[in-house]
């Protein structure tokens, strides 16, 4: 029953079209097209369906996004219905609609502390350009124009515009041009990588004191603001020790330095709370917001700003020179509104915790053993299986990414979708996975695990 794309003629050849005309984003182009690109022709709860007749279990609900699942009726109608009421007016110049009103009543209601004002954009990027130009310009109204340096870290991902990919801690990203003068990046809090013969708690306040280390070299009145995701996500998710948002946030008062959380992948349920700043006792000034505002079923994005920031904002700074077209698209922001109504009505972050402890137990009893898995981690239904060519030293394979990229492709084999970032493998399925599709997931990841750990047995201590 699935909507499926116009065939143009019976004997199209999608594969040639794709690989004549369709640049991929974050892609190799000359590999991708040396095998079949899958073709994603429908879904409808966790699974999807592909051109050769597949049902792949999507372990990564999309890009982290899909959050309610595929195939919500409910979404398509509000969509649906917005679009005949009115599909487009813009928020510049003295107008508003009713649903961006509405969406940014519901979400500053719903956001920890005083979050009582949002700005809307169509990516996470977006929103992090926007977050990243109001810290900026919150210090110039307020007289203080040296505060411009954004501290992020390493393995950060804060999107794909410059700014974003500035702040961010990939480097193929910056090598590939997208630095920019005033960023500055420390170490991420990944134990598992960089914690040695510390505990985590021990490590957690050692990552910490990188930043104000950091802070002390360049200076707290350069400083605008400090970036980060409550997990970071794209880079592996790296979940940080129970110490250390504690003292990020103690450093950056101290030193009157803004604290933004980008919850473009932890917001609206995944870590277990409906934010990642509440599983981790982050008090933000500004967050970030994407993804799963949504479930994805149409771009929006939101910044949502504290009082602090928002006072000058408002009274001081007068016209703040930035907006998109499709700031508060009425289509986009009553998507959202009936998004969140699925995401309450089901407690679907409440129920996230329960689930992720479920899969984790589950993924110890299947994988637990495998010489290859070095360590299974997770909060609420975010995950990663670190593989590792030596599981009590936590030694990486040689040439990291290749045994990550062996991996991913025997999940794909057998119908499953996880993420590769370098040698871990990652998982965020959507929130509304029941206990047997979990089983399931479990099932076939164990498959595709074991298989890699096949295939690189002789480097495996
Ligand atoms: N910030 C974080 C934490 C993200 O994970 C992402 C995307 O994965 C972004 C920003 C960028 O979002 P988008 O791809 O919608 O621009």
């Amino acid at each position: 029953d699935h909507i499926v794309s116009p065939i143009p003629t019976p004997d199209y050849d999608w594969q040639a079209a794709d690989a004549a005309h369709h640049l991929h984003p974050f892609s190799d182009h000359k590999s991708l097209h040396q095998g079949r690109v899958r073709i994603i022709t429908g879904g409808e709860g966790v699974y999807l369906t592909d051109d050769a007749g597949h049902r792949i279990l999507d372990g990564m609900a999309g890009l982290w996004c899909v959050a309610v699942g595929y195939g919500r009726q409910e979404l398509v109608d509000a969509a649906t219905r917005q679009m005949q009421t009115l599909p487009f007016y813009n928020t510049f110049f003295k107008t508003a609609t009713r649903p961006v009103i509405a969406l940014a009543d519901r979400l500053t209601a719903m956001a920890p502390g005083d979050l009582n004002h949002a700005f809307f954009a169509s990516s996470g990027s977006e929103a992090v350009d926007t977050a990243l130009r109001m810290a900026r310009t919150y210090w110039i109204t307020r007289g203080k124009p040296g505060k411009r340096i954004i501290l992020g870290r390493e393995y950060g991902y804060h999107g794909s515009t410059t700014l974003g990919a500035a702040a961010g801690g990939m480097v193929d990203m910056h090598r590939q041009g997208a630095v920019l003068p005033d960023f500055a990046h420390v170490m991420p809090p990944y134990w598992y990588g960089y914690g040695g013969q510390m505990s985590p708690e021990e490590f957690g306040l050692y990552a910490a004191k990188q930043i104000e280390d950091k802070i002390r070299e360049i200076g707290a009145k350069s400083i605008a603001a400090f970036i980060g995701e409550p997990i970071q996500g794209a880079g592996g998710v790296i979940i940080p020790p129970e110490t250390y948002w504690p003292e990020v946030q103690r450093i950056c008062r101290e030193n009157d330095i803004l604290l933004i959380a980008d919850e473009v992948i932890t917001g609206f349920g995944r870590t277990g709370r409906m934010f990642g700043s509440e599983t981790f006792g982050i008090a933000p000034d500004i967050m970030t917001l994407a993804k799963a505002i949504t479930s994805g079923y149409i771009p929006l994005s939101a910044v949502l700003v504290g009082d602090r920031v928002a006072d000058v904002l408002i009274n001081e700074t007068g016209e703040f020179y930035h907006g998109f077209t499709y700031s508060g698209h009425p289509v986009a922001c009553a998507v959202a509104l009936a998004n969140l109504d699925i995401l309450e009505s089901e407690g679907l972050a409440a129920r996230a915790e329960a689930k992720g402890a479920r899969l984790r137990g589950k993924l110890a009893e299947a994988l637990g053993d495998m010489p290859i898995v070095g360590e299974i981690r997770g909060v609420g239904l975010i995950g990663a299986i670190e593989l590792t060519a030596d599981r009590r030293t936590r030694r990486f394979f040689e040439r990291r990414g290749r045994v990550g990229t062996i991996c991913r492709d025997h999940c794909f084999a057998n119908d499953l979708v996880m993420r590769a970032v370098r040698d871990t493998m990652v998982f965020s399925p959507p929130l509304t996975i029941t206990d047997d599709e979990m089983d399931e997931m479990v099932a076939r990841a164990a498959r595709a695990i074991a298989a890699t750990q096949a295939d690189v047995r002789s480097e495996i201590m």
